[in-house]
């Protein structure tokens, strides 16, 4: 059976652009390379799929540093509220948490996915497992798709291929070479939302500790704050990982010229005068006790032989022998613990892929390809990236929808 439309890509790009398209009249036939749909969905928000922001869509626009401007028409599309009111109606029951993160209410990802699948079904849209592997134009103009198992002769495409990150669940960049083939610049794909290394040897001396409610500030090399925030922390054998620390990597953007630096306030509810008067209380109180001993109430046990590292202080020091300036230095360590960053992690580790498809070379109102007519583009294999919150997956909803909804169009205005 001949198709108008090929999605290539079942993420959460390619079935919103199949769905819309296939609601708009147009035969679309969706490749996915993996024997099941949605296989990077299936691990957003630890399994839960924090699938949007509950927020208007300027704020959206706000959380997202990479090529904004360009997503300006999709948003006004569609917005949060659409996407809420699209899987609503699908009879996904969703719930607001905090930092407006929206989730299915049963907290399983799955129930996105299959909302998507029997909608999908519903609509009578061929779901096919091939790997694509190129798009062929005939004067310009889209023809046919190549898979490895099939050829796919069509009047236009959508590639909702995805990034390169988190690279087993099926986005290896395949997506950018056909586009490349096609004339398409590629920006050099980078990691974002994504842990940090760090030669540090303290990081790997805690790995495993989690420190929740701290504060964490990413200075640069001119000592600029370009990020802070508080939450949860977590030190790894390379370095730094958890929430926070893949929050403040999408604001570290430049690791081949900057240093960065990450400050850890332990206590931040303390201001220095209050966390002195703390450690003046704790030390009258445990005079003859070993400094290791006082550290005990008030770092975590695996901190406290970095602490004592940090600070000189040897362990055994017993503590009315710690001088003003011992109980200073242990206050500036726990007010402003510093960890030199050497890079990210590597891009497969990340959660989101930093760069794609230059932009400028799609028309932001529809998504199409400026190099070759029929051509359709959306979700991560384009050059847009956003923070953590729902804001990714809502560009990927967002962009699907413009592609699929325009693509559909363009093949009715073809069969006129
Ligand atoms: C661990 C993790 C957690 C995340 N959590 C969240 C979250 O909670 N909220 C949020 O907003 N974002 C989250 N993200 C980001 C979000 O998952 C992505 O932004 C989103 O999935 C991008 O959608 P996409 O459809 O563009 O790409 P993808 O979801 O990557 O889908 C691309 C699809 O194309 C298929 N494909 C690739 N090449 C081919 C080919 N040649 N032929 C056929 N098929 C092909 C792939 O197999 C894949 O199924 C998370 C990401 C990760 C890795």
């Amino acid at each position: 059976m001949e198709h108008d439309l090929i999605v290539i890509g079942g993420g959460a790009a390619g079935m919103m652009a199949a769905i819309c398209a296939a609601e708009a009249g147009c035969k679309v036939c969706l490749l996915e390379r993996n024997p099941k749909l949605g296989r990077k969905l299936y691990i957003t928000g630890k399994g839960r799929c924090n699938l949007t922001n509950h927020c208007p869509s300027e704020e959206v626009l706000a959380n997202t540093p990479r090529n904004s401007r360009f997503l300006y028409s999709a948003m006004a599309r569609t917005s949060p509220a659409w996407v809420e009111d699209f899987f609503q109606s699908l009879g996904v029951e969703l719930k607001v948490e905090r930092g407006n993160r929206v989730f299915p209410a049963s907290d399983h990802a799955s129930d996105i996915i299959d909302a998507l699948f029997f909608r999908l079904r519903k609509l009578n849209v061929t779901i096919i497992q091939d790997r694509a592997v190129s798009i062929t134009e005939d004067s310009g103009v889209v023809s046919v798709v190549e898979g490895e198992s099939g050829t796919y002769p069509c009047k236009a495409v959508v590639l909702a291929t995805g990034g390169v990150s988190y690279p087993a669940t099926g986005s290896t960049g395949d997506g950018y070479e056909m586009a490349s083939k096609l004339g398409h610049s590629v920006v050099a794909p980078k990691p974002s939302l994504v842990p940090l290394e760090s030669e540090d040897a303290f990081c790997g001396q805690m790995q495993g500790l989690a420190l929740k409610n701290i504060s964490l500030k990413v200075k640069n090399k001119k000592g600029k704050v370009v990020y802070q925030e508080q939450g949860e922390l977590l030190f790894t054998h390379f370095g730094l990982s958890g929430p926070l620390v893949l929050s403040a990597s999408a604001h570290m953007r430049d690791f081949e010229k900057e240093q960065y630096t990450c400050v850890i306030d332990l206590k931040p509810a303390l201001d220095e005068q209050k966390l002195d008067a703390r450690l003046l209380r704790e030390f009258g109180e445990n005079t003859n006790k070993d400094f290791q001993n006082v550290l005990g109430a008030l770092v975590p046990r695996l901190m406290v032989p970095v602490m004592v590292e940090l600070t000189g202080i040897p362990a055994d020091r017993k503590v009315h022998e710690i001088t003003k300036g011992g109980r200073r230095r242990l206050l500036e360590t726990l007010k402003g613990l510093r960890i030199n960053i050497t890079g990210p992690r590597p891009i497969r580790e990340a959660i989101i892929t930093s760069g794609g498809i230059k932009v400028g070379e799609v028309d932001p109102k529809t998504m199409a390809s400026k190099k070759v007519e029929g051509l359709y583009l959306a979700g991560e294999v384009l050059d847009v990236d956003a923070y953590t919150g729902g804001f990714n997956l809502q560009i990927a909803w967002a962009t699907g929808r413009v592609a699929g909804e325009c693509a559909a169009a363009y093949v009715a205005g073809r069969s006129e």
